[in-house]
């Protein structure tokens, strides 16, 4: 379905490019408003697209798709490789889980940019001059979302780093800073806590940052990094960093530049992209023509470069910027100049097609480049095994019966010969041997078994072991092996050890 006809101004070049095709998703909330908003300045700016409408979100949940998404859907999806997608609600309750999540990952669309720029004096902001783009890993981190209720007490979220996706991520930032001429790439991550995740991100930051000489680079910790963002963002240029953290910095980032409203989204992967404004559904703006449609706008804007219709980006691009130069703003923008007015969702789009073909006068004017084609995406170097060694096992434990010392006498004795307990933690800190009669102690103990000497443990011996603690009464929730891979350990020392 092809939504609009161009304006006469714009239709012959519209006419020569050939019609991409792209599914569109109307979302919920203040979604289908904004979407039909945008794409009405899009297709007046002549971009050449094939809309493929798809059902996506909160109507498709309700019909008894838990994933919000029905299987049909994927076809299209996988058909086009490119979603230009309205916020979606995500339903209250257990049972639903994210759908942009789901998209993201199920894709492969591994690299989200989220640009956050300034647009002083026109869009009061704190921070005139700022201009950061925020990648952020979109498929690992604790957005796997693996989670699980263990004890009477704890929960556990598993935060999951591979070295293909940091690779993947961190190469990517680098190339977009040299493809869009940026001087600097700073890392964010907390390494000094999780050494082992976060410490992988960092190193791979590292060492790649060496084929990029010509960028500068840095390294923050995530809480420091993200206080020195709000507070002075033009230190930084683009910022790559994990999912979580990521998600999280470039909200503020969005809101210090002006408003959520503005601020958009691309999701890049090998095999397609996604377009989407940062922001969500507003449920409480549905409906009332005030939300403001920029984020989705200029998410349209990134999809045309990605599509190849870089001069129809430009033109929207520099309309938009006209129009916020001349005071069209929506209510949710901060206010500034004298004489400027509020306009709603259908009017301000008007106001944008009124300047297509028109550059703004204070504002640097755009200039795209061409699209970076799918085979550039950067892939991560094949994995070389490692030798890898089982010198010994965490088994976690659902007790509570005692203190530490009495689930020691309870453990010990089922070691048996090839294994000993080295140490009981409570939430990550060591409580045996030796521990503070002032630690708090849930009713989840992790209770490490080493083979002494560090000698190889094998499968079978680590079976034999939950035999006899099986059989010693001992109710284990949980394992994880402890390896060594070529020689260093792949495992966390206890707080305290
Ligand atoms: P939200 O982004 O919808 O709203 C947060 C605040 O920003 C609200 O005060 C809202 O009025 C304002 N706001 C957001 N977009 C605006 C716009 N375009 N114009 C003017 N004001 C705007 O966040 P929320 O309230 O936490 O979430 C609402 C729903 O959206 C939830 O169901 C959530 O799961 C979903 N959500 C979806 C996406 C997505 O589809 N990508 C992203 C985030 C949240």
């Amino acid at each position: 379905m092809t939504l609009l006809t161009p304006l006469p101004q714009f239709e012959s070049e519209a006419q020569s490019i050939h019609r991409v095709p792209v599914a569109v998703a109307m979302g919920d909330g203040i979604g289908p408003e904004i979407m039909r908003a945008s794409l009405s300045v899009l297709q007046a700016a002549g971009a050449a697209l094939e809309i493929r409408e798809i059902a996506l979100g909160e109507a498709v949940y309700k019909s008894g798709h838990s994933s919000g998404i029905a299987p049909e859907t994927w076809d299209v999806l996988r058909a086009t490789k490119l979603l230009y997608k309205a916020p979606i609600t995500t339903p209250q309750g257990g049972g639903y889980k994210s759908l942009n999540v789901t998209l993201r990952k199920s894709l492969g669309l591994f690299a989200n940019v989220r640009p956050n720029g300034a647009y002083a004096p026109f869009v009061a902001t704190k921070h005139p001059g700022m201009d950061v783009v925020i990648v952020r890993e979109n498929e690992e981190d604790l957005y796997a979302g693996i989670e699980h209720r263990q004890t009477d007490e704890v929960y556990q979220c598993l935060k999951l780093v591979s070295r293909p996706g940091t690779e993947k991520i961190i190469r990517f930032a680098f190339e977009h800073a040299r493809r869009n001429g940026r001087r600097k790439v700073s890392c964010f991550s907390k390494d000094n806590i999780m050494k082992l995740t976060d410490g992988l991100f960092h190193k791979t930051f590292d060492t790649i940052a060496k084929e990029y000489p010509e960028i500068e680079t840095d390294h923050w910790i995530i809480d420091i990094g993200a206080a020195r963002l709000a507070s002075n963002p033009k230190q930084f240029d683009v910022i790559v960093t994990g999912n979580l953290y990521g998600d999280i910095i470039s909200d503020i980032a969005a809101e210090i530049a002006g408003s959520v409203g503005l601020a958009p989204s691309a999701n890049i992967g090998a095999h397609g992209a996604m377009f989407e404004a940062i922001h969500g559904s507003a449920p409480p703006l549905a409906g009332k023509d005030v939300a403001n449609p920029s984020g989705l706008l200029l998410a349209g804007v990134m999809m045309l470069v990605h599509a190849g219709q870089p001069r129809v980006a430009e033109r929207v691009h520099n309309a938009w910027l006209r129009t916020i130069e001349d005071g069209v703003h929506t209510a949710d923008m901060p206010q500034e100049a004298p004489g400027a007015q509020r306009v709603g969702t259908r009017a301000f789009a008007q106001a944008v097609i009124a300047r297509l073909g028109l550059e703004p006068r204070h504002l640097a004017p755009v200039r795209y480049g061409e699209a970076t084609p799918a085979s550039a995406v950067p892939q991560a170097a094949p994995t070389v095994p490692a030798t890898k060694q089982t010198v010994g096992i965490d088994v976690f434990v659902h007790w509570s019966g005692g203190t530490p010392d009495d689930l020691a006498a309870l453990l010990r004795p089922a070691a048996g010969t090839g294994l000993e307990l080295s140490m009981i933690t409570n939430r990550g800190v060591k409580v045996w041997p030796q521990g503070l009669a002032e630690t708090f102690c849930t009713d989840h103990w992790r209770c490490r078994f080493l083979a002494p000497g560090g000698a190889a443990l094998t499968h079978a011996a680590i079976a034999a072991l939950l035999l006899r603690l099986a059989e010693a009464g001992v109710d284990f929730i949980k394992t994880e092996h402890l390896c060594t891979f070529d020689g260093v350990a792949g495992y966390s020392l206890g707080q305290g050890q």
